[in-house]
Parts: structure tokens; sequence; C-alpha cells
């Protein structure tokens, strides 16, 4: 949909938001109905309204193809709730079915217009790829689609094939990746600024996951295409970066495999090495997204220096979703001086967010007989905590308090449509944490 900023909202349909008040279609006018006077009131309101005039059309009760805004106050939020509403993924249909609105007439500020565009337009990206099957989206194809960003948006592009993982002895990562005929491998994305903060963020980008030979019930294992949402995110994260020219310097790191059954299969009982050295008993080859992320990190801190921020951000553990939710992202790390920085960001963007805490006794659970540590918890409790006490271990000293665990699970992929989400991948993360950026500006 096209957004223009015009001087006089005079023309055609018009959609007028007000507080408290029901909604009411009048002539030329619809009178969207908002929740509260806050920011992501009027997103939802934003995608409420439009869904609205959309059926209308349908219907044949309206026959528009322009659309009117005169908000002032939350004009970015509800032009963001318009333009993910308007969000739908029809790639694989062979009839595309057209969306009716083509042109959003808006009065304000060019700046609010120009932010709401590019944050949407950074968080469709990424459900885009997210939404794509993993026949099409293997490791190597999503690399692509970075480098190609990468190109286009003047990033500075690296990238690890299998040879090189190798060499940098990430045992962890190759291990995920082994059973399938397609390598794994691992892309780098940086925008550079000198002198200002600088954020890395890695994401899990498992373009397919099985379970591996701790197969996973078929019930499970659909859906899982959406287990490369981490890494799909920090390419619509570094889209807006670019787009926004965000004066941050942002790297950029995609781990990315895909978990298969095979003969050559790594099983539960391996005793694998770290690339930081650590030793890593495996007793669930499910928990897979901790071992590309623990190496990844390791690879990430090793490459760049002089750092203020580590991010990862995954679709790490059922234990989230069971948790807080289908909606809600859960924080983790060492620092409640970051988390609370994460959670405002959170609030700024729309997002939904919730911090877990570790405490002291948490560690033993993730404690080995054989090795340095295992890959999964020796209780069924508090999975979500010991995944994030896993990362932790692949966290330098020096880095500890640096570092943030997202994990996302939850909001990343749900299979119905809710707020201005429609039905599959949300694009979770990416306007939070361009909001966490956009914040460490100021
Ligand atoms: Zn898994």
């Amino acid at each position: 949909m096209k957004v223009e900023v015009v001087e006089k909202i005079d023309r055609g349909f018009e959609i007028k938001f007000r507080v408290g008040k029901e909604s009411e279609f009048k002539r030329n006018t619809l009178f969207q109905k908002v929740e509260a006077d806050d920011s992501e009131s009027f997103r939802i309101a934003g995608g409420e309204a439009l869904k609205r005039v959309e059926k209308s059309i349908e219907l044949g009760f309206l026959n528009i193809s322009e659309i009117a805004i005169s908000e002032k106050k939350y004009l970015r939020e509800v032009i963001e709730g318009i333009l993910l509403a308007h969000y739908s993924f029809q790639k694989y249909k062979s009839k595309v079915k057209k969306s009716p609105i083509l042109k959003l007439f808006v009065k304000g500020s060019k700046e609010s217009v120009k932010l709401a565009k590019t944050v949407v337009s950074a968080t469709n990206y990424t459900r885009d790829i997210v939404n794509s099957t993993p026949n099409e989206m293997t490791p190597q194809r999503v690399a692509e689609i970075g480098e190609e960003l990468g190109k286009k948006k003047k990033l500075e592009v690296s990238r690890l094939y299998q040879k090189d993982l190798k060499e940098e002895k990430m045992e962890l990562f190759l291990a995920v990746g082994k059973a399938s005929v397609n390598s794994p491998t691992l892309l780098k994305l940086a925008h550079r600024k000198k002198g200002k903060k600088k954020v890395l963020i890695i994401g899990k980008g498992l373009t397919y996951d099985t379970g591996g030979l701790s197969l996973k019930p078929a019930e499970f294992m659909k859906t899982m295409k959406a287990d490369k949402s981490g890494a799909s995110a920090v390419l619509g994260i570094m889209k807006g970066v670019a787009e926004l020219d965000l004066d941050v310097e942002v790297v950029g790191f995609l781990g990315l495999a895909e978990n298969m059954v095979g003969g050559d299969a790594y099983r539960p009982d391996d005793v694998i090495k770290a690339k930081n050295g650590k030793t890593v008993e495996v007793l669930n080859t499910d928990a897979e997204g901790r071992l590309v992320l623990a190496d990844t990190l390791t690879y990430a801190q090793e490459s760049e220096k002089d750092f203020d921020y580590i991010l990862d951000i995954a679709t790490l553990t059922g234990a989230a979703v069971v948790g807080v939710g289908e909606y809600t992202t859960l924080i983790m790390g060492n620092s409640e001086k970051v988390k609370s920085k994460m959670l405002k960001a959170g609030e700024d963007s729309g997002e939904l967010v919730a911090t877990l805490p570790f405490n002291r006794y948490l560690k033993e659970m993730i404690s080995s007989k054989t090795a340095d540590i295992s890959n999964v918890g020796s209780s069924r409790y508090g999975g979500a905590l010991t995944a994030g006490l896993f990362l932790n271990e692949f966290i330098s000293e020096e880095n500890s308090k640096k570092w943030l665990h997202l994990d996302i699970a939850g909001p990343a992929y749900v299979e119905k449509e809710w707020a201005y989400n429609s039905f599959g991948a949300s694009g979770a993360g990416v306007r939070m944490v361009l909001q966490f950026l956009m914040n460490l500006e100021k």
C-alpha cells in the first residue's frame, strides 16, 4: 500500500479514530473505536479499521481504492497498524487475491510516515522469509537473500561455508547440520558507524527442524519452517537499520542449518567440543538451536571487538510458550539495565515482552557426568531458563553484562490472526530490536 503525505485531508473516504466510543460508519467516514489513549491501542485500532473497510469493499458496501487519515498524535502507530494488517502471504498461490486499498493519504509529520513504513517493511520482509517453505528456504538460500540485502543496502557482508566452519572449530554448529544435504552456513552483515554504540545480534536460523534422531512427533513438526525466525529477524533488523541509516554500529550473525535425520546424524550421547573449548554432552538432538547459537556467539565475540551489547534472538524453547503464552517474547540476561532497555523497547514498539530471572540453583540442571555441560536440563521444569543458561556458558566473562537472550518461540509464528498480525509469521523481534537500537541513538 502506498502512503502519501498531503496538506489537506479532503478526498474520498476517511478514517477517524476516537477513544472509548463505539465504531460507526457514517457518510464517507469510519469512526474507529480505540480502546485507550496509548500507542498500542492506536496500532490495534489502525489494523481493525483497515480490516473493517476491506471487508465492506469485499461485500460491495463500499467502492474505494483510497483512504485518508487525519490522526496526529499517534500517526506512526496508526500507519503501522494499517500496514501490518494489510500484509498477506500468497507467494505459493497460483491466483493472487488482490487487496482492495491502494493508497493511504495522511496529514502530518513526514518523519513519522517514514519511520512507520520502514519498520513495517522490515517486519514484512522477515515475515516473507519465515513464511517461505523449507524446500525453498535452505540455509544456502537464506544466506543468499542476506547477501542480496547486503549488496542492495551497502552492508559489509562475509560468509562462512561448511569448510570454514570446520576450520573455525565450530563442531556444535556442524553437528546439527550434518545429516542434511543442505549444508550449514554462517552469514555476517555489518552496518558500520564508528564512535557510536555497537551492537551484535545473533539469530538462530534452523531452516527446518525435524528434531533430528530425537525426532519430533508429526503434529509438532508442522510449522518448524518457522525455526529460522531468529535469523530472519536479524535480516529484517539489518534492512531497517540500513534504511534508517541509524547512528549505531550493528553487526548481525545468522547461524543457518537444517536439523534432519540420516546415517551420519549426530546422536543423543555424543560429546562434542564447542568452539570455545567446552565439551557438550548431547542428550536431545531437538535442543539443537542452542548448539548452533553457542558456536555463533563465540564466533561473534571473537570476530568483533569493543561492542556495547550482544543480543541473541531465537525460537528456542517450547517452555517459553508454555510459560507466557503465544504472544510474548521472553528475555533473559545478567544485567537488569539491559533488560529494562529491552522492556522499554517492547513497550514503545508494541511487541509484548517479559523477563525471566536466572538464579544460582538452575545451573546445576545443565551439568553433565560425562562432559562439561549437557544440552538439556535434567528436570522437566524451567526449560526456557536452562536454555538461556546454556547460552550463558558461551558468553565470555567480560561480555556477561552486555548479553541479552530473546526467546521468540511464542510470537514468531501463530496459526491464527491476532491484533494486526495475519496468520503465520509475525516478524517477532524486528520492531522491538529496531526500537531498542533507535533508543540507543538518543
Ligand atoms: Zn529443535
